[in-house]
């Protein structure tokens, strides 16, 4: 059994981490599959996904200072579009995540939330997901 669907999420600001696990969730009821693999893809090239702590709000905004740091905007960037540094964070954080789907739920960890990031927002972003398994 396989299932795609995709959803749009409204980002809020330039940095901005939105929690995506209940869409994510959803998409992995809707297609039936009770043991198998849920893919996350994001098509787009200034936003990115991830895991990581879903309690305490202070996490995402202190990973997300820490990309700024990383990757501050630079006057040496050529790219006309005048957002390389979006373009860096999106590939140091990464397009898709692998997730193991089992009795019919992402598999998990207390603490993790699958977190949609936005590096040149606010815009309108989409999030594919493929379902596969039995
Ligand atoms: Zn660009």
């Amino acid at each position: 059994m396989t299932a795609l669907s995709e959803f749009n999420i409204r980002t809020n600001s330039q940095n901005d981490w939105i929690n995506i696990t209940n869409q994510v969730q959803k998409a992995v009821s809707n297609s039936s599959v009770r043991e198998g693999i849920c893919v996350v893809f994001i098509p787009h090239t200034t936003a990115a996904v991830t895991i990581n702590e879903n309690a305490d709000p202070d996490v995402p905004r202190d990973v997300s200072f820490a990309l700024d740091l990383i990757s501050p905007d630079r006057r040496e960037f050529r790219h006309g579009e005048g957002n390389s540094a979006a373009h860096t964070k999106t590939s140091l954080v990464g397009p898709s995540l692998t997730l193991i789907v089992t009795g019919g739920k992402l598999l998990l960890g207390t603490w993790q939330g699958i977190w949609f990031t936005e590096y040149d927002g606010p815009r309108t972003r989409k999030v594919h997901v493929r379902v596969m398994g039995e």
